[in-house]
């Protein structure tokens, strides 16, 4: 899905809900779904502030905490450090994060539902959710 479909489905849901969508609301779900970086809330409050100077960064996390609520982000929560959120795609899945520069970038494998499943089937375990994060150095960090 590109971005204006994510924005357009994004806008669609929240209107079906009866959830006011203001001008402010809508360049804060603009922001989420254009930045492929995992952006904290004050990334996005910091982009969105030239155009609504008066957005607080509580306005902010209140528009997140809604999209939480209707599963239309992903929280990656990294304790003290705080959250950075990837409303592209709202669903777990494998981050690659980098312990130099904080990049946070997406991978795609194959098979990766099917270790999940036999994981979990080994243990008996019956899966609600998962995080996979893997630590290192991004190609720039690393030089290569
Ligand atoms: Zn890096
Ligand atoms: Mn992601």
């Amino acid at each position: 899905m590109d971005t204006q479909e994510r924005l357009e489905h994004l806008q669609n849901v929240l209107r079906e809900r009866g959830n006011r969508l203001t001008p402010q609301r809508v360049a804060i779900l603009r922001a989420l779904v254009s930045d492929k970086r995992h952006p904290s809330a004050e990334r996005i409050h910091d982009v969105i502030l030239p155009d609504f100077p008066t957005t607080s960064l509580a306005t902010v996390y209140k528009t997140i905490a809604l999209l939480k609520e209707i599963g239309e982000i992903l929280e990656l929560g990294f304790g003290d450090d705080g959250s950075h959120f990837d409303c592209r795609r709202p669903y777990p899945h494998p981050h690659l994060i980098c312990t130099k520069c904080g990049a946070i970038m997406d991978s795609e494998v194959d098979n990766f539902q099917n270790l999940i499943d036999s994981l979990a089937s080994k243990n008996g375990f019956t899966v609600q959710t998962h995080r996979f994060d893997i630590f290192g150095l991004c190609p720039d960090c690393s030089g290569k």
